[in-house]
């Protein structure tokens, strides 16, 4: 077993900040005991963009962002962003930022404070580099200027996130991370662990924004970015995951926005997600779902779930290592398993001789694939199945999941059901929630006439 704590990032510190002038290398080595390996320092103004450049140059896990804060946004003159662009240039800067609008303290005239968040988004967008947002008190009007000046053709973070659930939503539609700070932590903000539980942990970064904003359990002292990790650990409980899991997401998040880090390809084959091990054996699948993520993004949370080729029955052994550390052994990925219907008798047999509960979860349409019924040949192996039903009725099915079938496919479907209640123990039929799908209809359907248990998938939630 791996014992070193989990990878994270801090992707919004001020490191150089006064309060760490006595000891910042102290603080940056305790960043990476506690995990932190890589840490984005933020410039504020012209002055502490140079310096955040100086500390990336410094120190191997140091990248930096140059900007203008709001509250300096008098600075933002035609010399000034002369200067930053040639800033923005040197070696490890990934972003321009902080820029923005702050409304609750109000240093500056909002005039001022929206030329100067304008003039630096069209800096980014002619360099190419994502931006970092500071909106306080100002959500309506940051989201008009992120819109009006098209900045989604770079992207960026709303750090230090402080909106609704429709900001938050608002600002993902423009190709925005939205990221917490410690405040995550503090007992009075249940309003923003809403709006962390109902956005996807694919759009989710973590920050200290130190040497402000410590968490909790500090609060009220210097923050540094080693205290990320109580954060991440308050949305792994947000989230109903493991530290690992936010881990690896976020890590990978930072990645693809900053460039920062490189994200962990080890799982391909066999993923844990929370207490239970996924195994990707194919990426092919009898349905086109509209909604599923593998046409977008071959990634389930942080996972590389892309195949180069499909595995062998003994090379998933061997990606499955240890069973003891899992709840469950699920057969997922993105594809549809049971098109290895052999592959998964293997495998299945050698679980079940681990002792480990084995659960497949499947379109269900492989009584069609395989041209007999294949569910007496899965009975004693598999535990438990899952299987996507998402339509109450034929026409709705096809629309909705495509199947190579047409709407034979659906027929098939409910007869897999039925017929997997005589020979595996748990059946389930589950759903997600999208708007074309009539949740309640597929309830009753379930429960009633197909007499199996039913769950409800959450759709902008993979894994
Ligand atoms: S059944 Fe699953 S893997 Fe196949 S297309 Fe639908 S969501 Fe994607
Ligand atoms: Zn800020
Ligand atoms: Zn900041």
């Amino acid at each position: 077993m791996d014992n070193r704590p989990p990878a994270l990032i801090d992707t919004h510190a001020h490191l150089d900040n006064g309060r760490f002038e006595a000891d910042r290398p102290q603080v940056i080595e305790a960043a990476k005991t506690a995990g932190v390996n890589h840490i984005l320092t933020i410039g504020c103004d012209l002055d502490s963009s140079r310096a955040s450049v100086e500390l990336a140059a410094s120190y191997p896990e140091i990248y930096a962002a140059v900007g203008i804060h709001p509250h300096a946004a008098r600075e933002a003159t035609d010399e000034a962003m002369i200067e930053l662009k040639a800033l923005a240039q040197q070696d490890k800067v990934v972003a321009i930022g902080e820029m923005g609008l702050d409304y609750y303290r109000d240093h500056c005239p909002h005039d001022i404070q929206q030329t100067a968040f304008r003039r630096q988004i069209t800096l980014a967008i002619e360099l190419g580099l994502p931006i970092i947002v500071h909106d306080r008190e100002a959500h309506q009007d940051v989201l008009r200027i992120l819109q009006e000046e098209q900045a989604q053709q770079v992207g960026g973070v709303l750090h230090c996130f402080s909106g609704d659930l429709a900001m938050a939503k608002a600002c993902i539609e423009l190709d925005f991370y939205i990221s917490f700070p410690g405040t995550l932590t503090y007992p009075a903000n249940q309003a923003l662990r809403d709006v962390a539980e109902a956005i996807s942990t694919d759009h989710l970064l973590l920050e200290t924004d130190c040497p402000y904003l410590a968490p909790q359990s500090r609060r009220g002292k210097r923050n540094e970015p080693a205290f990320v990790r109580e954060t991440a650990e308050e949305l792994a409980r947000i989230k109903g995951l493991s530290l690992e899991d936010i881990a690896r997401t976020t890590c990978l998040n930072a990645f693809r926005l900053f460039g920062i880090g490189a994200p962990d390809q080890r799982s391909r084959i066999a993923y844990p997600i929370r207490d239970a091990l996924y195994l990707n054996i194919t990426n092919r699948c009898s349905n086109k779902c509209v909604f599923c993520a593998k046409f977008k993004d071959f990634t389930v949370k942080g996972h590389a779930l892309k195949l180069e080729r499909e595995p062998t029955a003994e090379e998933v052994i061997q990606a499955i290592g240890r069973t003891q550390d899992y709840r469950e052994v699920v057969f997922c990925g993105y594809g549809e398993p049971l098109l290895r219907l052999d592959l998964i008798k293997k495998v299945a047999a050698w679980l079940h001789e681990q002792g480990v509960k084995v659960r497949i979860n499947t379109d269900g349409q492989a009584n069609l694939v395989h041209q007999r019924n294949i569910l007496p040949e899965l009975a004693g192996l598999i535990d438990s199945v899952s299987v996507s039903l998402n339509a109450a009725d034929a026409a709705n099915y096809q629309r909705i999941c495509q199947s190579d079938f047409g709407q034979e496919g659906y027929l098939a479907v409910k007869e897999f059901i039925q017929e997997a209640k005589k020979h595996i123990p748990s059946v389930t039929a589950s759903v997600v929630t999208l708007p074309e799908i009539d949740v309640e209809a597929c309830r009753k359907l379930v429960e009633e006439d197909l007499g199996v248990q039913f769950l409800v998938r959450r759709y902008n939630e993979v894994g």
